[in-house]
């Protein structure tokens, strides 16, 4: 499993680089030894010019608080704080930004806001980082120092956060735009001259107006390790959270189900990632009617996309299935949808392009589990051979479904896919979908639908979800809840003509296909998945690119005796 290297991307945005600028080399650290002779002063460190440096601003006792190797800033913070116009107090997500025109061998300071040590969580901390990488777009910054040393003792346990909020924000979908849109120059920035200096890219194929350059630096031989492990995650994350949004953003007349096939072989390819691609005379030959019937009125193939990682060591690895809908257009078919906000619905696909990227990502940071992601791609529309109300599907699972409303397809699809998930053996299973609207009603915008069949495995990504700011809320999975769901004619029914309970309802006719004894969970984004404006380290409109951390999560602690 060869990490992809800067170079073999076409674009590359904003580039993320770890710089040590400590007085002790990797051999000193290790063995103890004490050699001063290799001290380099901060600006030689990466050889790079920048313009604007990044300082974590605390608060202790209602007073401003700059801890580590940011000592110097403090007693200008204390002027700063006095005679700036709009005193600063270092509130969580405020900022104060410096002009000094390069007085001070720098020419701006970022001073950003983390508020009360005491009152700090993870995700408020990824908050501040949201709120810094605002402050530096605004201010023009091109290229910015993270001064990681700012966060100090007990603080340093939440610079991984900031920094993901800082890096969450670095997206734009401009693709289609044709003002103002540069595309990337390749290998314009300076590489660091010191040897330690690691880079890796973020690729932003959309790029525009923000930090091409974003280093983060520490003189703290004790933290390296972990500020590059760090560095090394937050680069990956942003990197496949930017492929979903890329994927889900996607017009559904560029994006159909063999372009979204081709992309993810590509990927996958250079991960060392094996990508199967079935057409849908394969998926025909798995007997999955139900997946088939969801395409059958459109005019471009559906594709079913399986990747496979597997790890280096296979011992004591689990399998964990992941199963995505991808539903590149969900016009509703003979079902149709209301007119307005149909656009919306090139985003069907996100539940598809989530479990691919948090694949990728688990990939990249070599984890120790297989993961196999099951990713059904098709376009539900209407025609002359579409899906019609009271047709009965055969499952590849032998159930048969008469078909209530076409637009009720997301299930249908997911329902062949669990089955087939059996296939690989797995010791866990979870599907992630943007499965219903009735979901926004349930639960707002706050969280994604839970469900699942095993108490350590909710609870495991509940805990994980919290921890990622990327909430997840459990409801039930009664059988019950099937009684409104029983045909006349068939085995079940795929919904029914009322609104009631509809987020449960799916999940529970999903039930039906899970593998008895196979954990399961099922995830809806529905409300998740897109426009999410809340937050301000995820854009506002279009994809949002949650969960994929937290999938990525899961499949690296599954199994782990820490983790369940
Ligand atoms: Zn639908």
């Amino acid at each position: 499993m060869k990490p992809q290297t800067s170079s073999s991307r076409a674009s590359s945005f904003p580039e993320l680089l770890f710089v040590y600028g400590g007085s002790e080399t990797v051999q000193d650290s290790k063995t103890k030894s004490r050699s001063k002779g290799s001290a380099q002063k901060k600006q030689d460190a990466s050889g790079s010019e920048i313009d604007t440096e990044v300082v974590a601003v605390f608060t202790e006792g209602g007073k401003l608080h700059v801890p580590g190797d940011a000592a110097p800033y403090f007693s200008l913070l204390g002027r700063l704080a006095t005679h700036a116009q709009t005193p600063f107090a270092g509130r969580q997500g405020t900022s104060l930004f410096v002009r000094f025109g390069g007085e001070r061998g720098i020419e701006n300071v970022l001073l950003a806001g983390m508020g009360a040590v005491s009152e700090l969580t993870e995700e408020k901390a990824r908050q501040a980082g949201g709120a810094a990488w605002i402050r530096a777009v605004s201010e023009k910054s091109a290229s910015v120092r993270i001064l990681a040393d700012t966060f100090a003792g007990a603080q340093k346990a939440y610079f991984r956060p900031w920094l993901e909020g800082f890096l969450l924000n670095a997206y734009q979908f401009k693709k289609y735009r044709s003002e103002g849109v540069k595309p990337a120059a390749e290998g314009s920035s300076k590489k660091g001259t010191k040897k330690e200096a690691q880079s890796t890219a973020v690729p932003r194929s959309h790029f525009q107006g923000m930090p091409t350059r974003i280093e983060v630096f520490s003189t703290d031989a004790a933290s390296r390790f972990q500020l590059s492990e760090d560095v090394e995650w937050a680069s990956a994350m942003a990197e496949y959270v930017n492929l979903t949004r890329d994927l889900s953003n996607e017009p559904s007349n560029a994006g159909t189900p063999t372009f979204f096939a081709e992309t993810l072989e590509r990927i996958a390819k250079a991960l060392g990632v094996k990508a199967t691609t079935l057409t849908e005379a394969d998926a025909g030959r798995e007997r999955m009617n139900l997946y088939l019937a969801v395409g059958q009125g459109s005019e471009r193939e559906g594709r079913i996309v399986i990747l496979d990682y597997q790890p280096k060591a296979t011992k004591n690895a689990k399998t964990v299935v992941l199963v995505g809908k991808g539903v590149t257009f969900d016009s509703g078919g003979i079902s149709l949808k209301p007119g307005l906000r149909m656009e919306d619905m090139k985003h069907d696909m996100t539940g598809a392009a989530t479990a691919a990227a948090a694949t990728f990502l688990a990939a990249r940071m070599k984890a120790e589990n297989r993961v196999v992601a099951i990713l059904g791609f098709t376009e539900n529309m209407p025609s002359g051979t579409a899906l019609q109300p009271g047709n009965i599907i055969k499952a590849r699972s032998g159930k048969t479904v008469e078909i209530i409303n076409t637009d009720a397809e997301g299930r249908l699809i997911l329902a062949d896919l669990l089955d087939f998930s059996s296939e690989f053996d797995p010791s866990l299973v979870v599907d992630i979908a943007t499965l219903t609207g009735a979901v926004s009603t349930a639960l707002g915008k706050q969280c994604a639908a839970l469900f699942g069949n095993d108490l350590g495995v909710v609870s495991l990504l509940k805990r994980i979800g919290d921890s990622a700011g990327e909430r997840l809320w459990e409801l039930p999975l009664w059988d019950e809840y099937l009684h409104d769901m029983r045909s006349d004619v068939a085995d079940l029914k795929n919904t029914c003509n009322d609104s009631l309970g509809g987020t449960i309802r799916a999940a529970v006719f999903l039930k039906q296909f899970v593998k008895k004894g196979t954990p399961w969970a099922h995830i809806d984004i529905a409300a998740m998945g897109f426009h999410v404006s809340h937050l301000n380290y995820i854009p506002k409109r279009g994809a949002s690119g949650l969960y994929v951390r937290t999938l990525a999560r899961l499949i690296l602690d599954y199994g782990k005796s820490n983790a369940t």
